[in-house]
């Protein structure tokens, strides 16, 4: 559980923000980092993936146009932070599951770059951070969502290795994916994540680095308590 850290809050509540490209190793090493603290994980890649469902649903397939303000304002989206993982909710249906695939991925991925759809979702993912301690993981959680978290980690890694570990999370489920294919994909979306207007994928100016190409997701959580002990110094360790 968290102790000696409460320097590092922001009002009521802290917020430790990791950002980085798909394959960096955000997913594992938030929920981790956020078990060590006892602090809720927040998937903010859910919640693109579930809106990116809800917009799937009512047929919106352009995601290069505006996106009809009335299906977007229709959303009816709830997440249930828990420590190990986030349940989200579309419509009142758990689709945890369901926004895993690929397709749901390659479609939060194009919409994401619509600053409406941005807009709808910066909102949700602050007033969380108002009400609970939070390991926030994305792409614009240190930059833009909460950039006055004192906590701002930037993950890493060679395109190579992240390719390969999304094939390995891939063919663990069963499907049989082509590498090169998944390495296409994944180099896409960095461009798309990079080079859209709203919220690019940066690193924060404040944000430490963190390259975890040669490390275990052990080694990285091992660092970034290590790091938040530091800039968050007050009586007792972490954990
Ligand atoms: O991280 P994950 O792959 O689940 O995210 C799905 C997509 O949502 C990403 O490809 C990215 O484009 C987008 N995303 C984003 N900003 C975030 C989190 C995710 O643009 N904070």
């Amino acid at each position: 559980m968290e102790t000696g850290i409460s320097s590092c809050r922001a009002k009521d509540t802290t917020v430790i923000a990791i950002d980085g490209p798909a394959g960096s190793g955000k997913s594992t090493v938030a929920r981790l980092t956020a078990h060590r603290l006892g602090f809720f994980l927040l998937d903010t890649g859910a919640l693109y993936r579930a809106l990116a469902l809800h917009l799937m649903r009512h047929g919106i397939t352009d995601s290069a146009g505006p996106v009809d303000p009335e299906v977007l304002n229709s959303v009816n989206l709830r997440v249930e932070p828990a420590v190990g993982a986030m349940q989200v909710f579309l419509d009142g249906e758990d689709v945890t599951a369901d926004i895993r695939s690929e397709k749901v991925g390659d479609a939060a991925s194009r919409y994401s770059s619509r600053p409406e759809v941005r807009h709808t979702l910066v909102g949700l993912q602050r007033d969380l951070g108002t009400r609970w301690n939070l390991v926030a993981e994305g792409r614009d959680m240190g930059s833009v969502v909460f950039p006055e978290a004192k906590v701002k980690i930037f993950l890493t890694a060679d395109l190579e290795v992240r390719a390969r570990r999304r094939y390995l999370e891939l063919r663990d489920k069963g499907e049989r994916p082509a590498f090169d294919d998944v390495l296409a994909d994944m180099r896409d979306r960095d461009v798309r994540d990079e080079t859209r207007s709203v919220s690019p994928l940066v690193q924060a100016w404040d944000a430490t680095r963190l390259d975890t190409t040669d490390l275990t997701p052990d080694q990285v959580v091992e660092q970034i308590i290590q790091y938040i002990k530091e800039s968050c110094a007050d009586a007792s360790p972490v954990s």
